[in-house]
């Protein structure tokens, strides 16, 4: 699978698309604010009379409101606490099937926003888009200040090699993977992740910052429930299909999903070999699978089933990989099944997103 070619966030602002189902990554971004605040304060208070114009890169930005809403709080941020006044050069990187087109038809609205809540004596921002894989080099030599990446580190570049029938019965690692699958899936993790790491470590200015949420897991072991649940459930949704003759099980063994969720200890591990940046902080975080309810609470009358919201979320972010293997009337039937089996589940226990931010300074 061409991961690069094919994976795209849900498009548009229907109502499968990333844009109207994208509260969980705003929730991440939000907990991960104190630490993105800190490292543009300090990018900012250690190089006050050297920098005249700032770039900044957002990869794996997607489009929907999340993409703009982070840059926002940025130049609002730097603006209200910095007398000196920048110039912006904004670069939003995503894969190249990414619906970059409503991200610039955005950008009109977005400054005139930006002017209503700061005046409109703010630093001009210059907007780019940055087509292409941040598993490769992206941008000049030394030409950025600040990287943010929020909930895109998690996918890997490829799903890793010979994955295929040997992972029986499981489209991401459960607990019946053997270890061969668990150690392919690490090693394919260290592999980018270094990667990017190199890439980065080549764009960035000595002392700049970056700041990086993914999801990942607090358990040692992958195969441990806390890995990723809302895939384990939905492993559990496509075999009942298998079981009544609806979907062929050969599918099932062919379908890996390419993304990974690190420890704290195998992230720093990877920083730390690599050798480009040092490592300011580490916060773990876990979102609830409540988490739209919670955002409503204080709102009276109003029902929410969160458990359609989790669902529709995970559609969002899968169904480009999804369709072209099992087709679209499976996966159809497949989100239908998987909302069903969310919300029993969602009653019966609670579950959990696990985050990783990871601050890092360039040396
Ligand atoms: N940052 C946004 C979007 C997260 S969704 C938010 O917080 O809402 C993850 C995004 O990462 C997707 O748009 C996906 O296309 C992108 N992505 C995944 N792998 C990538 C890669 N190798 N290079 C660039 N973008 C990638």
């Amino acid at each position: 699978m061409e991961v690069c070619k094919i994976l795209h966030m849900n498009s548009g602002v229907g109502d499968e698309s990333y844009a109207k189902n994208s509260l969980l990554q705003q929730k991440a971004t939000s907990i991960a604010w104190p630490v993105i605040k800190k490292a543009i304060e300090d990018l900012c208070s250690e190089n006050n009379n050297s920098i005249t114009s700032l770039s900044i890169a957002d990869l794996g930005c997607s489009s929907g409101p999340n993409t703009l809403t982070i840059i926002s709080n940025l130049i609002k941020h730097i603006e209200l606490h910095n007398n000196k006044p920048f110039q912006y050069q904004i670069f939003f990187n995503d894969l190249p099937s990414n619906d970059f087109n409503s991200i610039f038809i955005s950008l009109q609205n977005f400054l005139e926003d930006l002017k209503i809540q700061i005046g409109a004596d703010f630093g001009t921002c210059f907007f780019n888009g940055v087509p292409g894989s941040f598993y490769g080099r992206l941008f000049p030599d030394k030409s950025l200040h600040f990287v943010h990446s929020c909930y895109s580190l998690q996918w890997l570049s490829q799903v890793p090699k010979e994955m295929e029938m040997i992972n029986k019965g499981n489209i991401f690692i459960d607990s019946t993977s053997p270890k061969n699958v668990i150690d392919g899936y690490f090693k394919q993790f260290q592999k980018d992740f270094s990667l990017f790491l190199k890439c980065r470590g080549e764009e960035v200015v000595r002392g700049g910052r970056m700041v990086v949420t993914l999801v990942g897991r607090t358990d040692e072991y992958p195969s441990n429930q806390d890995y990723c649940y809302a895939f384990t459930l939905l492993n559990l949704a496509l075999n009942n299909m298998v079981a009544e003759g609806i979907v062929e099980e050969e599918k099932v063994d062919r379908f890996n999903i390419p993304t990974f969720m690190p420890s704290p200890k195998e992230i720093k591990e990877e920083v730390l070999k690599e050798g480009s940046f040092i490592i300011n902080e580490l916060k773990v975080s876990k979102i609830d699978w409540n988490f739209y309810s919670t955002e409503l609470e204080g709102t009276k009358h109003v029902f929410v089933d969160s458990s359609y919201n989790v669902a529709k979320c995970i559609r969002s972010v899968i169904e480009s990989l999804m369709s072209p293997h099992f087709g679209e009337a499976i996966v159809e039937e497949l989100f239908y099944r998987y909302s069903k089996i969310v919300k029993d589940e969602m009653s019966n226990k609670r579950s959990e997103f696990t985050n990783l931010t990871i601050s890092l300074t360039r040396i």
